[in-house]
């Protein structure tokens, strides 16, 4: 990470300001909360950054709890890929901790909170509730259940948990003020009657609590001190109070809820539930498709873990939502790449060049650097031979003076190797280029020291040697989505401004030092762009993916020098 010194985002400051007021800083602790309903995505990197940089900021401990109370939508898989996201990116959670842990808790605390009248059993059907809400300007009317004894609500609470009742019938009521402006203080649900198993209480409990009630709870339990949560919570922070009040006990840590902005990137959905129906309905391969903008995703596209936290470090931490472009993004992994990527030569649409005067079955291993970033990175040896390929659109038969790269006549040098003339062309039926014949200059050869090797052409072009090169499947990533902001549109949704052509596959042919790359690997094909091993490699066939290409094409950002 960099080493500028960074300063306080306003949640540090209300963390220095508690710090400042006495609050001891050895019982500072943090968490970072999510829910198993799917993979972790970009958006989730921020909090990630933010609740580990606190703990790392001040030596605190961070828990990762699971806010798993909707066994509808929660899953083991879950589980297991958010954890290991999150150790992917480098963090360390102090426990793992999960809701469900607090089921029996909660429920003692919500049989306390019914014998102080401060809640009931509503058994009113969903509409008739919604029905008696009321709106932001006008007050709510009390459930005709509002005032059922403590003892009939103790015996209906009981008979919810113990599976009396089905779904919908009944559900448990914090009795707060139907007349709140706050309409979330509303007399709002605690728990519902759901018939499903869970995926670590299994059958124990038919009745699940409520987001609200169960959150702030948890962090009162853990003791968390700074409980962080987007923008969408503010108006439930009264609510997250109110409960506390009920249970707290002064001498232990009160916790607080403090509320940030969400993180949107452009070109793409930061949703668990959106990307899930990207996975169900089979428009990309999976929550770890390269084009997704999930952690895992962006992991199998190549991108390192720095590249995602420079990036949230980047673009920090804000009180306000907007979009962050997605370029900013693919600037990290591009600046942190090229820092440690290997240099390698592959050909991607490839045209046969002959070297016409150089002997037919000669060939030579040619010093090829490996990092001109990195003098560590070393050196490897490349091949040449009388026949290479370079890319088609590197040759014009003819072409103007600003154009560097090959043309009849002209010269350019072949990257760690010779100084190449263009003499001929060779075309099909259909007027295609099949073969370009070049003469080459033997004493141009790179890094000899002779006059040649140092002289000066325009052009420098990457090539491989079509004896030694090994056929690859390449797979050229673009947006997944066309629009800047696919999810924002009244009229339309997001799934119509899919891109048809986020996915190209090409066979590219690549120098024969690769062949002993792993899956994961990160390198640079010199002049095209960031590649890394694609898990589906097998030993017959590897396949690459293109993390991001050597500059933005679409150019929405100035890179920084
Ligand atoms: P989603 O809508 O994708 O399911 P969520 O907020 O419901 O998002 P959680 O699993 O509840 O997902 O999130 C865990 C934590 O990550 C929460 O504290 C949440 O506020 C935070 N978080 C989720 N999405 C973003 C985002 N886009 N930017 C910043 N923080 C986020
Ligand atoms: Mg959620």
């Amino acid at each position: 990470m960099s080493d500028k010194p960074k300063s306080l985002n306003f949640l540090e400051h209300i963390v220095e300001e508690d710090l400042k007021n006495g609050f001891p800083k050895e019982k500072l602790r943090f968490r970072f909360p999510p829910e198993p309903n799917g993979y972790l995505h970009i958006g989730h990197a921020s909090s990630i950054c933010l609740n580990f940089g606190l703990g790392e900021r001040y030596g605190a401990p961070v828990n990762l709890r699971f806010d798993d109370t909707n066994p509808v939508k929660e899953e083991q898989e879950y589980v297991d890929a958010i954890k290991g996201d999150v150790e992917w990116l480098g963090y360390s959670w102090d426990t793992e901790r999960y809701a469900s842990d607090y089921f029996q808790q909660l429920y003692d605390w919500a049989v306390i909170l019914i014998k102080r009248g401060k809640a009931y059993v509503d058994s009113q059907s969903s509409e008739e509730m919604a029905a008696q809400k009321g709106t932001p300007t006008e007050p709510g009317t009390n459930s005709p259940y509002r005032d059922r004894s403590v003892d009939e609500n103790l015996e209906f609470f009981e008979k919810m948990k113990e599976g009396h009742f089905e779904e919908g019938t009944h559900v448990l009521r914090a009795k707060i003020d139907m007349a709140s402006p706050n309409m979330l203080m509303r007399d709002p649900i605690m728990y519902r009657v759901l018939k499903k198993a869970h995926h670590r209480t299994n059958t124990d409990w038919c009745i699940y609590p409520m987001y609200d009630w169960t959150h702030g709870e948890s962090d009162y339990i853990e003791q968390v001190t700074h409980s962080l949560c987007t923008l969408e919570f503010a108006m439930h922070r009264e609510l997250y109070d109110w409960f506390l009040d009920q249970v707290y006990n002064p001498s232990k840590v009160r916790p607080k809820q403090r509320e940030f902005a969400r993180r949107n990137l452009s070109h793409t959905v930061v949703s668990k539930r959106k990307l899930l129906q990207l996975v169900e309905q089979g428009v990309v391969n999976g929550w770890d498709d390269p084009r997704m903008p999930t952690i895992s995703g962006l992991r199998r596209r190549g991108y390192t873990p720095e590249s995602i936290k420079n990036f949230a470090d980047t673009i920090g931490i804000a009180k306000r939502e907007n979009l962050i472009d997605v370029s900013l993004l693919e600037f990290h992994v591009r600046e942190h790449l090229n820092k440690i990527a290997p240099r390698v030569m592959g050909v991607l649409d490839p045209v046969k060049v002959v070297i016409t005067n150089y002997p037919e079955g000669q060939e030579e291993w040619l010093d090829a650097e490996n990092n001109p970033e990195d003098e560590s990175a070393g050196s490897r040896k490349v091949p040449f031979s009388r026949e290479i390929y370079i890319e088609r659109d590197d040759f014009r038969e003819e072409a103007n003076r600003k154009f560097f790269r090959l043309k009849l006549g002209g010269e350019v040098r072949l990257k760690n190797a010779f100084i190449i003339k263009a003499e001929s062309c060779t075309k099909d039926a259909d007027g295609n280029i099949v073969e370009i014949q070049c003469a080459y200059d033997p004493k141009s050869k790179s890094g000899s020291g002779t006059e040649e090797s140092l002289r000066k052409v325009k052009g420098t072009l990457h090539w491989v040697s079509v004896k030694h090169a090994f056929a690859a499947e390449v797979r050229l990533y673009d947006r997944l989505f066309t629009d800047e902001s696919p999810d924002t549109h009244k009229d339309k949704d997001f799934m119509e401004f899919i891109n048809p052509d986020s996915l190209k596959i090409v066979t590219g042919y690549l120098e024969p030092s690769l062949k002993e790359a792993n899956i994961g690997d990160r390198v640079q094909f010199q002049r095209l762009g960031y590649f890394c091993v694609d898990p589906d490699s097998t030993s017959d066939k590897m396949v690459f993916n293109r993390t991001v290409g050597l500059r933005d094409t679409w150019a929405k950002i100035q890179e920084k020098a």
